[in-house]
């Protein structure tokens, strides 16, 4: 149980990249941490090290998150029901790859999902009836700006990361007066293990287009203070965002009709 005023925030994919980040970060605004990942050395080495500068609680849950059947996991989900002190979920681990579907090996896609789509519900639905329950409590879906460019990664990589942001935009709306929030961080290219770990190395990409994971990560915890619900840190001009979402929403009333469009009238 948390002695912290911020209560404790529970971070998948902790052991590295930008989830370290996250935890470092989030220590340093004084919540205490509880650190999911599969490498439990990492985790401690962590844990450790954050406990020493920050004093703050940090506890480490190692779980292979791709495997839902897995005892691990199980215990990460117990966790999310039962400890009250928890009041922040960040869905951040995941996996990535650029190969092309006819490249692409089946059952790594398959790993994909289970990791980027089924363990973050999972959680997700593990999770938010509790903070409902307490009228508190956020949730941080670590997207990618793949979600709103499939065509530039592994496509069944920019799917997964197009199911977490629109189950995402829809907690939001669903949630909205519950006192819990969600938030979508949609990352550009990071530099962090992410591509090598997929099979593109770190110097194939144009250093003008990579950022830091501490950069990264603090503006979208600036974000999340501030309550915006979808951060793109990497977008320089926001306005582009924000007319593209007013166009998806001004489709609204127009996708669903009984009435076929006009432009199949002739072919009838
Ligand atoms: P990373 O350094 O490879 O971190 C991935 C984290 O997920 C690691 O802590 C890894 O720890 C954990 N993980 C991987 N498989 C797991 C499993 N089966 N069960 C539990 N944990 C697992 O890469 P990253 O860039 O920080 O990625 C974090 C998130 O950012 C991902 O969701 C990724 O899709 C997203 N993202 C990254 C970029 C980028 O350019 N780097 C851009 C957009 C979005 P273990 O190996 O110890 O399990």
């Amino acid at each position: 149980m948390t002695r912290s005023p911020q209560g404790t925030a529970l971070i998948t994919g902790a052991s590295s990249g930008i989830g370290a980040h996250y935890a470092e970060q989030l220590a340093q605004r004084g919540y205490d941490l509880i650190l999911v990942a599969r490498d439990r050395q990492r985790l401690d080495a962590l844990a450790q090290r954050l406990t020493d500068a920050t004093r703050q609680s940090v506890q480490v849950l190692p779980a292979d998150l791709a495997d839902p059947a897995a005892l691990a996991e199980v215990e990460v989900e117990r966790t999310l029901r039962e400890d009250a002190s928890l009041t922040l979920l960040v869905n951040n681990a995941g996996m990535g790859t650029h190969t092309p579907l006819l490249q692409s090996d089946p059952a790594q896609m398959l790993r994909m999902i289970a990791l980027n789509v089924t363990a973050l519900t999972q959680l997700t639905y593990a999770a938010v009836p509790a903070f409902v329950a307490r009228g508190r409590g956020a949730i941080i879906n670590v997207s990618s700006i793949v979600s709103l460019a499939p065509e530039l990664l592994n496509g069944v990589y920019g799917g997964s990361k197009a199911y977490v942001t629109a189950f995402t935009q829809s907690l939001q709306r669903e949630l909205a007066g519950t006192g819990v929030r969600a938030q979508a961080v949609l990352p550009g290219a990071t530099a962090t293990d992410f591509w090598a770990r997929g099979g593109l190395p770190l110097a194939h990409l144009d250093p003008e287009i990579v950022m830091s994971p501490a950069d990264l990560v603090a503006a979208a915890l600036a974000d999340f203070e501030g309550e915006v619900a979808i951060s793109i840190p990497s977008l320089h001009d926001l306005s582009r965002w924000e007319t593209y979402e007013a166009s998806r929403l001004a489709m609204a009333d127009q996708l669903s009709s009984r009435q076929l469009a006009p432009r199949y009238h002739t072919a009838h």
